[in-house]
């Protein structure tokens, strides 16, 4: 992707915009992987964890540009900045972020402000949290008999509220899989059940999906709120609701029984 006007026939400097997927460095692509060891600069964030940045060569300069949610540690201009920078020094900069660079992941901002600056861009792929999380704990996203939609939404505040369609989210036989919703949970609980969707339909609080530490808790929308405090569940979590969650099942029962309703984690549920 590159303007007429871009200079790459003098200066080989370009920027990737890659997606590092949710954790499990096996589940990073081998495009990324490509990419990664063939760079000089590595900007990375801090949904991307220590072992895929094991993958990085040594002599790679990194730089965290990390954000938690109202702690930014560079804003956004300045990542851009930094991005229109090394391109120009004629580096080959890999711009890594979690899951996949174009969902939820403030990729398009990046990629406008590179091509306005003629910088040739790339985007890889990657494998998103909501995927990681229904591979992880067995729950398909869509399934014949349960949903014949799955929708992912933010539910990043602003405002100090969650500006949501809701009566689009309580509609039956539908996957919602809510990012960055932890701070919102409460508002999340309460305005799907106003908005008809049943308290008692099933939901799960994924905690770092495809990491070694990853872990589902059990919840109904109603008991949302209630889950995330007294498991006092931090970020990076996704919410899921939807009747498919009855199938889900813990990694170590599958591989153990290989059978689905042995599972704790499916009895839980529903
Ligand atoms: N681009 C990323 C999403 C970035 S938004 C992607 O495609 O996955 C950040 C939110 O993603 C977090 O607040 C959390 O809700 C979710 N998230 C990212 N990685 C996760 C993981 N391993 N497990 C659970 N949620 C995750």
């Amino acid at each position: 992707m590159k303007r007429m006007n871009d200079d790459s026939s003098t200066n080989p400097g370009r920027v990737d915009l890659v997606g590092a997927g949710p954790g499990d460095p096996d589940l990073v692509t081998l495009k990324a992987a490509r990419l990664i060891q063939s760079a000089e600069v590595v900007v990375y964030d801090n949904l991307v964890g220590d072992a895929i940045l094991d993958l990085i060569p040594p002599k790679v300069e990194r730089i965290y540009v990390g954000k938690s949610a109202g702690n930014h540690t560079l804003p956004q201009e300045e990542i851009c900045a930094l991005l229109v920078e090394k391109a120009k020094e004629g580096k080959r900069v890999v711009r890594l972020k979690g899951g996949d660079p174009f969902v939820f992941g403030r990729g398009g901002e990046e990629i406008d402000v590179l091509i306005d600056a003629g910088i040739p861009v790339g985007i890889v792929p990657g494998v998103t949290a909501a995927l990681g999380a229904a591979a992880s704990f067995g729950f398909p996203l869509t399934h014949r008999d349960y949903a014949q939609s799955c929708v992912f939404v933010t539910g990043h505040l602003k405002d100090d509220s969650v500006d949501l369609n809701w009566p689009m989210l309580a509609q039956a036989r539908q996957t919602v899989v809510i990012y960055m919703g932890i701070i919102g949970v409460e508002i999340v609980s309460a305005r799907l059940q106003e908005a008809g969707l049943p308290g008692d339909t099933p939901a799960a609080l994924v905690y770092r999906a495809t990491c070694p530490d990853e872990k589902l808790f059990p919840a109904t929308v109603a008991t949302l709120p209630k889950v995330v405090q007294e498991e006092a569940v931090k970020s990076p979590t996704l919410i899921v609701i939807g009747q498919v969650l009855k199938l889900a099942v813990s990694g170590d029962g599958r591989q153990e029984t290989g059978d689905r309703a042995a599972s704790g984690i499916r009895n839980q549920i529903g």
